[in-house]
This record gives C-alpha cells, sequence and structure tokens, in this order.
C-alpha cells in the first residue's frame, strides 16, 4: 500500500463503518468488535469492507453497478468478495 493512501486511512475513519457489519454484527457508524466483543477494531472485518464495496461502487473488472455482486465466469465470488480493482474504486469514491 502506498504511504499516500495509508496517511488517508490513518486521517479519518474508514468509509466502510457506514454500513452495518455482516460479521459482527456493529452497526453503520460503529467500529467493529472482536469475537469477544471486549475490544474495539481499528478496522472494518473484510466482510463489512467488502459490502461496503458492493453498495457504493461499479465493479471495472466484471461491470457490475453498485448494490450488485462481483461474479466470475457467471457466479458470484465467494463469501461476498469483491474484486480488488472495485474496491479500489470505492476507496476513491470515498476520499
Ligand atoms: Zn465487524
Ligand atoms: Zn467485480
Amino acid at each position: 500500500m502506498p504511504d499516500s493512501i495509508r496517511h488517508i486511512l490513518r486521517a479519518k475513519q474508514h468509509p466502510a463503518r457506514a454500513v452495518e457489519c455482516p460479521h459482527c454484527g456493529a452497526v453503520a457508524h460503529r467500529p467493529c468488535r472482536s469475537q469477544s466483543r471486549t475490544r474495539i477494531m481499528t478496522q472494518p472485518h473484510p466482510s463489512r469492507i467488502s459490502a461496503w464495496v458492493r453498495l457504493t461502487a461499479c465493479c471495472p473488472v466484471c461491470q457490475v453497478e453498485p448494490g450488485v455482486p462481483c461474479h466470475l465466469d457467471g457466479r458470484e465470488l465467494r463469501d461476498g468478495a469483491v474484486h480488488p480493482r472495485r474496491e479500489a474504486e470505492a476507496r476513491e469514491v470515498a476520499a
């Protein structure tokens, strides 16, 4: 990860916090919690980031609109995953 991006992420909350976390159940704008729910995570769970990316960005790889899951060879990516380029796209929109 280039330092410039790292700096942006550190400077403000991760934009994926705008959506609920399907992994730990954190509601919008609340931080993710560890499985024991005693520790607050500094970064959202990967599945929350994927959920946010699916809602905010089009995918330049598989050409889907926001809200539509990424797919490969006609099948959705496993566990709601998104293409890395789509995540990059979402970060640009949020920046
Ligand atoms: Zn979470
Ligand atoms: Zn895709």
